[in-house]
């Protein structure tokens, strides 16, 4: 490697010690008889000092010339002292340029200069060496570790559906069709028909870390065209409150684990990640348009809570409850798609949950119907045809246990948890309705 150490990994113990560091020049100071570069990696900053008396002769005339994010490799001998920024700094013996910047640059990546997000988000590789912009993507990485971790040591088992489909799964519209050879097909909105189908295997409990195409209709600051979705369905529940206590530990084991992992870049983001308050409160659907309208927002029976609506809930249960994250259950059959199970004594609501963090549904989930005549009414009362369902319903005529699960948008949880206001902060290169490139 070209590199012996992270900026980092420069401890007491290397003082006097030679060592190797590369990264990109962030800055540079001319001094006369002393010149100063700061270069940045991965984990922080190192500083180079050059004395005119302690360097060589043909370093000293190269670092007036460099740019700002060139790429340079140093070796040097490391030296702790209280007159560096740092607490130490590396006075050279070898400077290379490996790769030269050309200026001006796209946007500044130290952020000390503000850019628009699409300036940002053209220039993505520079973007990240923010590092605000890189605390999120090494964030990132860690939720999707935990999600791994945590299912595994719950006896989950990780799958792989298609993504190249038939079928609507809701008979949605934000579906993308595309050409299968002489057939049409789509690009999976979900691995929802597909996760079912494998509860009749005997796998019992499965999850799938995958993305989901939707051809969402407006621009908003939480929808994306291709998401990543954290599914998981387990089989022989006795109702759905053992999902949402699944999904409940799932997230906070999710949100410790970033909390415990990336002290470092939670302080770079300068934000304070609460550990959640347990156990998430479970509202009614009833009780949510209860309180609504005492807040003044009517909703007719029936309808999905909106986003003004599910704002407003987010502020009610916070004050009222200090919660940052709660499940909405027991919602009408008709606002939910039709393979969720209604209650046998009350078909008018079914067994689906949404659950929201700060106002905003991360997930959404439930038991199904795993009925092979029930499930088939169910299709026709959406207005849906049970033969184009038939490799789904196949699955639940030769023993199909009940079972349950939810989809929990990864980008949705990410952006909550780190209280960004914009879903395409959290992706590195978001798919909405005018990003194709890059
Ligand atoms: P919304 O009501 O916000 O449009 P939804 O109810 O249509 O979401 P579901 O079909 O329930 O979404 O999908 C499960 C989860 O996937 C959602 O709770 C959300 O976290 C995530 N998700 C859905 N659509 C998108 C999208 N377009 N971009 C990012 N995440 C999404
Ligand atoms: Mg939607
Ligand atoms: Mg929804
Ligand atoms: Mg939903």
């Amino acid at each position: 490697m070209l590199r012996t150490h992270y900026s980092s990994e420069i401890t007491e113990e290397l003082n006097g010690k030679r060592v190797k560091v590369a990264g990109w020049v962030q800055e540079v100071k001319d001094l006369g008889g002393i010149k100063f570069v700061w270069i940045r990696d991965r984990e922080g900053i190192v500083q180079v000092t050059a004395p005119k008396k302690k360097v060589p002769p043909e370093i000293f005339k190269l670092i007036p010339k460099l740019n700002s994010e060139d790429v340079v490799v140093v070796e040097g001998i490391v030296n702790f002292t209280p007159k560096a920024k740092l607490g130490f700094e590396i006075i050279p013996e070898k400077f290379e340029v490996i790769s030269r910047a050309q200026a001006p640059l796209p946007l500044d990546p130290t952020g000390k200069v503000k850019a628009e997000l699409d300036t940002r988000l053209d220039n993505r590789f520079m973007d990240v060496r923010n590092p605000k912009v890189m605390a999120i993507f090494k964030i990132r990485s860690n939720v999707f570790r935990a999600v791994r971790e945590f299912f595994y040591n719950e006896g989950f088992i990780e799958i792989h559906t298609p993504k190249i489909i038939a079928t609507a799964t809701e008979g949605g519209t934000e579906l993308f069709p595309m050409k299968y050879f002489e057939n049409d097909a789509f690009l999976a909105q979900s691995p929802q028909l597909y996760k079912q189908i494998m509860m009749a295997t005997g796998l019992d409990k499965v999850f799938e870390v995958a993305p989901i195409f939707r051809a969402e209709e407006h621009n908003t600051t939480r929808h994306l065209n291709e998401a990543w979705s954290i599914d998981a369905e387990m089989a022989f529940i006795e109702n759905e409150e053992e999902v949402m206590d699944l999904l409940e530990r799932l997230v906070v084991y999710t949100i410790k684990y970033v909390r415990e992992n990336n002290e470092k870049e939670l302080k770079i983001l300068e934000f304070e990640l609460e550990e959640p308050k347990q156990p998430f409160p479970r509202i009614t659907y009833d009780k949510a348009l209860e309180i609504l309208a005492d807040l003044g927002k009517e909703i007719p029976w029936g309808e999905d809570i909106d986003t003004e609506g599910e704002k407003l809930l987010g502020r009610y249960i916070k004050e009222n409850e200090e919660a940052d994250l709660y499940f909405i259950y027991k919602y009408p059959s008709e606002a939910k798609p039709f393979y969720i199970m209604k209650y046998d004594d009350k078909p008018e609501i079914c067994r689906a949950f949404d659950l929201e963090y700060r106002g905003i549904e991360i997930s959404s989930g439930g038991q199904r119907e795993h009925r092979h005549e029930i499930l088939v009414e169910q299709i026709k009362e959406k207005g849906l045809n049970p033969e184009s369902f038939e490799f789904y319903l196949r699955a639940f005529r030769y023993g199909m246990p009940p079972h349950g699960g939810f989809g929990l948008g990864a980008e949705r949880l990410i952006m909550r948890m780190l209280d960004i206001g914009n879903i395409r902060e959290v992706i590195l290169f978001p798919r909405d309705r005018r990003r194709l490139v890059p």
